[in-house]
């Protein structure tokens, strides 16, 4: 019946926003069991309610992103011109129109489009017979591709061309063997990704130890693979963070308060806060409160 939803800078990691909610409040379940009367009417009608939520819980996370979203100019002096959300769309979907149509655009979690990589291809292995089999695509070179995708894109935070360059290179420098080494594409430097490259630069003779992928296997899945190399979805990716402090937040609050035990809305709200400035500021963020009491 309770929940909270925060809006973070992808930037610092902050809190910016958050909107607590409840669907239950003591009074009206109070007021439900009386008999009605004048007396229970205004009873009703004077009281504050603890309840700012009603539905299903599942709305809970699309309610609470609309609310921020639409009081962000009024209450934060801001417009939201990305989402980077966790869990599934719904909450996007509520608010990519918020300003005008389609004005904020979502940005991808890292961690998810890497999974997609070894799930694409995976799935190309199943239904495809000839990717089967000893020195064909096996799981173990999966990863590895999966892995360096991931790399490739936490090395180019905020650069699109490299980005897509050093994913495409990546597959490349995956299927390289000692036979036919493929890192041509790779980024140069002892600072670079790829060992080929780096032991190039230290003027050490490369030592390739996998052995690769043949043309045919690696023209096979070139097409499934170049499909997640676009810009369009790379552009969605180039913030280069995961969604740790989101997480990170979601700790500090229900330390405060258990998800086993119920608190009105009240308790919740001045819960969620505090934790809110612990996360932000730590104990100095209290300090300004602490003035304002004197
Ligand atoms: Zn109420
Ligand atoms: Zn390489």
């Amino acid at each position: 019946m309770n929940g909270c939803v925060a809006a973070l800078s992808v930037d610092t990691g902050k809190v910016v926003d958050i909107e607590i909610m409840s669907s239950y409040c003591p009074t009206c379940r109070k007021i439900s069991k009386m008999p009605r009367s004048i007396e229970s009417e205004t009873f009703a009608a004077d009281h504050v309610c603890h309840s700012n939520f009603q539905g299903s819980a599942l709305k809970m996370e699309a309610v609470g992103a609309t609310r921020i979203f639409q009081r962000s100019i009024v209450k934060r002096g801001l417009k939201y011109a990305h989402y980077y959300g966790d869990g599934d769309s719904k909450g996007f979907i509520n608010v990519k129109d918020t300003y005008v149509k389609d004005s904020v655009a979502k940005y991808e979690c890292i961690g998810h489009v890497q999974k997609r990589v070894g799930a694409r291809l995976r799935k190309l292995k199943s239904k495809n017979k000839n990717l089967s089999g000893k020195g064909k695509l096996i799981d173990s070179f999966i990863d590895r591709l999966q892995n360096y995708y991931g790399i490739a894109v936490r090395s180019n935070v905020g650069n699109l061309s490299g980005l897509q360059q050093n994913v495409i290179a990546a597959l490349f420098h995956c299927s390289s063997s000692v036979e036919k080494p493929m890192h041509g594409q790779c980024p140069i430097g002892k600072d670079s990704w790829c060992y080929y490259q780096r032991a190039l630069s230290c003027g050490k003779k490369p030592n390739e130890k996998y052995k690769g992928l043949s043309n045919e296997v690696l023209n096979t899945i070139k097409p499934t693979y170049l499909e997640l190399c676009t810009k369009e979805l790379l552009t969605k990716c180039l913030h280069g963070k995961t969604q740790n402090s989101n997480e990170c937040l979601n700790g500090v609050i229900w330390q405060r308060v258990p998800k086993e035990v119920f608190v009105c809305l009240k308790t919740l709200k001045s819960i969620a806060l505090d934790a809110v400035i612990q996360f932000n500021d730590g104990y100095k963020g209290c300090v300004e409160i602490f003035k304002n009491l004197i």
